[in-house]
């Protein structure tokens, strides 16, 4: 079962006031014909339980909302008559939606994109199942998103360690094949030759296998060095 179909058995399952039978009707059969005119509409329902009952049977008749997983947020209703559209879009206002209008072959679609806005809608759809369903998931989803968030930084610190490793090693290799790597003094040295023995290493790590007391940035500093000795010359 869809999501939209979800939504629409709840609304069926509950049951309406005396008052609100037949804007509920005439809600669903405004998605089929033109034949009700919204002056007549406007007549008929005054009362807020009848306004809700309305957009259920607009939303029985012709809703359709993407399942609260999908990528992005989507509900729409649809109807015949241009002025009816506008007037249903007008009742939505009534509850803080802002809803947009657009016109697909013969027909008027009424519809939101926005997440909390939808949560709003089906909230005046009284459908709580359906809310509860589309908070939780949404609220997973945004877990997900964090964690995302959190191991894509990972990467990209990992990123920046394996970057300026490969310079220091570059560095230290040039050294060598010069001839030039035994005439740096001894503390760079064995900077630079941590460096090689462990080339995922983090500064700090560095900074903890070194013989002598050396902070993280004093090894980010000796690491510079040999990198700019290398470039000498
Ligand atoms: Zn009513």
């Amino acid at each position: 079962m869809s999501f939209s179909e979800e939504i629409k058995n709840e609304i069926l399952e509950t049951k309406n006031k005396k008052c609100c039978v037949i804007p509920l009707r005439y809600g669903e059969l405004i998605t089929e014909s033109k034949d009700i005119t919204v002056t007549e509409l406007k007549k008929l329902i005054t009362k807020a339980c009848c306004k809700k009952a309305f957009l259920k049977g607009v939303f029985l008749g012709s809703g359709c909302l993407v399942n609260p997983e999908s990528e992005y947020h989507h509900f729409e209703v649809s109807l015949k008559g241009k002025t009816h559209a506008n007037y249903v879009a007008k009742i939505m206002e009534g509850y803080g939606l802002y809803p947009k209008i657009t016109k697909r072959n013969q027909e008027y679609v009424v519809y939101i994109k926005d997440a909390e806005q939808i949560a709003t809608m089906l909230r005046v759809f009284e459908a709580n199942k359906a809310v509860f369903k589309f908070e939780d998931v949404r609220i997973n989803k945004s877990i997900k998103n964090d964690i995302n968030r959190t191991v894509n930084c990972e990467t990209a610190n990992l990123n920046k360690i394996a970057k300026a490793s490969y310079k220091h090693i570059e560095a230290i290799n040039k050294l060598k094949a010069d001839g030039r790597f035994d005439t740096l003094n001894a503390k760079l040295r064995e900077i630079a030759e941590l460096r090689e023995d462990d080339p995922a290493a983090s500064l700090e790590e560095l900074a903890a296998k070194c013989s002598y007391e050396i902070s993280k940035s004093g090894v980010y500093h000796r690491l510079n060095k040999i990198v700019k000795i290398a470039e000498e010359e």
